[in-house]
């Protein structure tokens, strides 16, 4: 496979998704038996190598970050095996309200999944918490918090999970590291408010939702702030356009240059100013 395991602390592990797609996590418990922290079924193969590399006997609970298409459409392969799915009421409620066309959007270029799983559809989690709520097996404890301020920051679901034991703390898509962040589906102002807090966290080991995993706190806060500046620069450049003082293509230059020279997924700067002046899919 294309993606790397990352391993974070003594028993826990990230898949680190080639040139910036989605990270998944696996916590492994004493004996064997794994929470994984999202699936995406177009790289179910992944994740289960990832399960044998790893030595999971077992995977015990899933848990969604939030209710994006990469981090929850492999929900619907833990269902089948009777594997309770965790997520906040807010990724949930994202899912049962927007969630199906997106989901039939995504599946179009992989339409040959629905022959390799019959009855493939969007699938939502079945243990949701509001505020916060404590995953455990042995010698595991794995503390999830709703971060999506005002209902609706990157995601109408963001959840960060901190791993007490190993003192890790994943952001979910919070947070992206070395590439471009993917605003369409988020509120951008809400979401510079869910950062502040975070900036301010204790962990070892710091996971991204997409992006490479940051050691130590240092690292960590210089990552949440480098976030929080672009995003505040890209709405404040988007207000711009939208008062017509500046052109999206003045707008997509300065986003590639400079202090962004070297993210990856640069397409998606432009995805996220069209998206953000029509309100349309590109
Ligand atoms: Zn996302």
């Amino acid at each position: 496979m294309d993606s790397t395991i990352h391993q974070a602390g003594k028993s826990a592990y990230v898949i680190i998704g080639p040139r910036g797609a989605t990270n998944f996590a696996i916590i492994k418990g004493a004996g064997g038996a794994a929470v994984l922290i999202d699936a995406d079924i177009r790289r179910i193969d992944e994740v289960e190598e990832a399960l044998r590399l790893t030595g999971c006997s077992e995977v015990k609970y899933l848990v969604n970050t939030h209710e994006h298409f990469d981090h929850t459409s492999g929900n619907f392969y833990f269902r089948r095996r009777d594997i309770p799915i965790v997520a906040s009421v807010g990724c949930a409620g994202a899912m049962r309200d927007e969630g199906g066309p997106d989901f039939v959007r995504m599946m179009k270029p992989v339409a040959e999944l629905y022959d390799r799983f019959p009855g493939l559809s969007l699938t939502l989690p079945d243990v949701v918490f509001s505020e916060r709520t404590t995953v455990t097996l042995p010698g595991v404890t794995l503390y999830l918090e709703y971060r999506a301020e005002n209902g609706h920051s990157h995601s109408k679901g963001d959840t960060t999970l901190y791993f007490e034991e190993e003192e890790i703390f994943i952001a979910g898509d919070l947070l992206y590291t070395e590439v471009h962040p993917v605003t369409f589906f988020g509120n951008i102002p809400n979401w510079l408010t869910a950062l502040k807090p975070l900036v301010q966290n204790h962990y070892k080991q710091l996971v991204p939702g997409h992006g490479p995993a940051v050691e130590g706190e240092q690292a960590g806060r210089s990552y949440f702030k480098k976030m929080h500046d672009y995003l505040e620069d890209f709405y404040g450049n988007l207000k711009e356009i939208e008062s017509g003082r500046k052109s999206q293509e003045d707008v997509a230059k300065h986003m590639l240059s400079g202090a962004y020279a070297g993210l990856g997924k640069t397409r998606m700067v432009e995805r996220n100013i069209n998206h953000f002046i029509t309100g349309r899919w590109f």
